[in-house]
């Protein structure tokens, strides 16, 4: 497995594997990984000739007073864990490379970055928007794997990537949870052993506002006020956001239909998780 610093080192890679008619796949990440990662790893490993995976904790998509400086990171366990699937290049760029001084070019997606995670992280899927763009730029995939844990950045990128006619197939990737149902994620290892209890209301709550549009339900403020109750009752977990919304443009529904995402997140203590579930009416 080769691990590649540069932005020119790495458009070169990919220009040579390109030129001998090979296919790339690329699994975008900010690392310390967990099956999650490894799973969309898998899928690219059987889908493309050469699997290229970024590792980068990108500081442009955390606000003021989140967690860049403490986000987990372990380089050689990554680089581990990684091999072990197969992929062929590890991207780990230098911050200073991938925004040099003078930086003043950002990438935004607009109506669908501004509800669910958006509202709560302002600035965030900028950040995301940007990194990605530069990301496809350098490493020239053919196909690029998201995990649908982060609902709302899969049908962003998307949304980027059709209305700047990028040359890539985006494929989103299903949620990947621990054994008691938790969504995996790099920041569940901030959980305390009770805070974990605390985290799976907030799967609890989403389980219950799916069974209740299984059961007939068509009323989102009825289903929201349902998974609140939940989460409020799950102390020291506490709401940020619990939301009925259309899987595609992600806006509130008024009555659920056909389909419906059941998006939240929840703080335990200062750790932020997210989760959905989708719902088909059949
Ligand atoms: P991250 O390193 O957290 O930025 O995640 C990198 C990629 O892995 C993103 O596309 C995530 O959606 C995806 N991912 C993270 N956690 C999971 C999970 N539990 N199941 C599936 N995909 C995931």
């Amino acid at each position: 497995m080769k691990i590649i610093k540069s932005p020119d080192s790495m458009y070169a890679d990919s220009s040579l594997v390109r030129g001998s008619g090979q296919t790339i796949g690329l699994v975008p990440t900010m690392g310390f990984f967990h099956e999650g990662h490894l799973s969309l790893m898998k899928k690219a490993r059987k889908e493309c000739d050469r699997v290229v995976v970024s590792l980068f904790v990108n500081p442009t998509q955390f606000g003021p007073g989140e967690d860049f400086e403490a986000y987990p990171r372990d380089f050689n366990r990554d680089c581990g864990m990684a091999e072990e699937v197969g992929v062929d290049v590890i991207f780990h760029p230098d911050p200073k490379n991938m925004y040099p001084q003078g930086f003043q070019t950002y990438v935004q997606v607009n109506q669908i970055t501004k509800g669910l995670c958006g509202r709560s992280r302002p600035g965030h899927f900028m950040g995301v928007t940007t990194i990605v763009s530069k990301l496809l730029n350098v490493v020239t995939p053919d196909r690029a794997y998201f995990g649908k844990k982060d609902y709302q950045q899969f049908v962003v990128i998307k949304r980027m990537v059709s209305d700047l006619d990028i040359p890539v197939k985006i494929i989103g990737c299903p949620i990947v949870r621990e054994k008691d149902g938790l969504a995996m994620s790099s920041r569940n290892t901030y959980l305390k052993p009770d805070q974990r209890e605390a985290a799976l209301s907030l799967l609890r709550a989403l389980k219950a506002g799916k069974m209740m549009i299984k059961n007939g339900m068509n009323d989102p403020e009825k289903i929201v006020r349902a998974m609140n109750g939940i989460v409020v009752d799950s102390p020291p977990a506490r709401v940020d956001y619990l939301e009925v919304v259309h899987p595609d443009d992600l806006l509130p529904l008024k009555r659920i239909e056909k389909r419906a995402l059941l998006a939240g997140a929840i703080f335990v203590g200062k750790t932020r998780l997210i989760d959905n579930q989708i719902v088909s009416v059949s």
